[in-house]
């Protein structure tokens, strides 16, 4: 388990957003890195589709209707919003904001209309793509799941397509070969962006900053 310092109160929030096409394994190293960082609130984004087994309000996602959804939208409670699979999704602002302010991590899964439109509001967000070991096993995963129609897998494949042509506008990259790795990967992300001088409230504009430095070195 790792906490973040104490010195996270130093510092504002940080963003990390996590793209894959579905079936590349994002369900199982989101659950596994939130046990290795307790400290990172995961958002949970509005959607229009329906709940699938298995899957909580609240957790997984607020599953809403469409009116709901167009109105909280027209009022702008949510930071992005895409059409995703035939369905509407949306991150909401408010935990967004607040996660920020208070020096707390959160973690988007979210598409990459979604990475994009995050990436340019926040622009110290650090994104992430997660890609499934081959084109075979992508395939291979969604047909296994079942808990999707053959049209919807047909869709979701051709999304997948056109998703990895937007790698190059993430920032980092990890093949989910084993899950072991990638999560190994993911923390070292974590921990590196984690450290970034910017992010460091104190440190920004300091005539003097050097007893600051050492201090939240020391808290950390
Ligand atoms: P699923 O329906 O399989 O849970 O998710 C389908 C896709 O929608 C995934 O790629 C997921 O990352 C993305 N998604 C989930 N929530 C949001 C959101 O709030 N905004 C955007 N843009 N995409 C989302």
């Amino acid at each position: 388990m790792i906490q973040s310092s104490r010195a996270a109160s130093e510092r504002a929030g940080a963003i990390f957003i996590l793209s894959a096409p579905s079936g590349a394994g994002k369900t199982t190293l989101i659950n596994r890195l939130l046990k290795v960082f307790p400290d990172i609130s995961l958002s949970v984004s509005y959607t229009t589709r329906a709940r699938r087994p298995g899957e909580v309000h609240g957790r997984d996602y607020y599953y809403v209707g469409k009116k709901m959804f167009v109105a909280m939208r027209a009022r702008g409670g949510f930071a992005e919003w895409a059409s995703v699979h035939g369905s509407l999704y949306g991150t909401p602002r408010r935990p967004l904001e607040q996660s920020i302010q208070r020096g707390r991590d959160i973690l988007l899964d979210i598409d990459v209309q979604g990475a994009r439109k995050i990436k340019q509001l926040y622009p110290h967000s650090v994104a992430i793509f997660l890609l499934p070991p081959s084109w075979q096993e992508l395939r291979r995963r969604l047909a296994l799941r079942g808990t999707d129609r053959r049209e919807s897998i047909r869709r979701r494949l051709e999304n997948a397509r056109r998703e990895i042509r937007a790698i190059m506008r993430y920032d980092y990259f990890l093949v989910n070969r084993e899950i072991r790795d990638a999560l190994k990967c993911m923390k070292s992300v974590i921990i590196a962006e984690r450290l970034r001088v910017s992010r460091y409230k104190a440190l920004r504009g300091q005539r003097s900053a050097v007893s600051k430095i050492y201090r939240l070195k020391a808290e950390s």
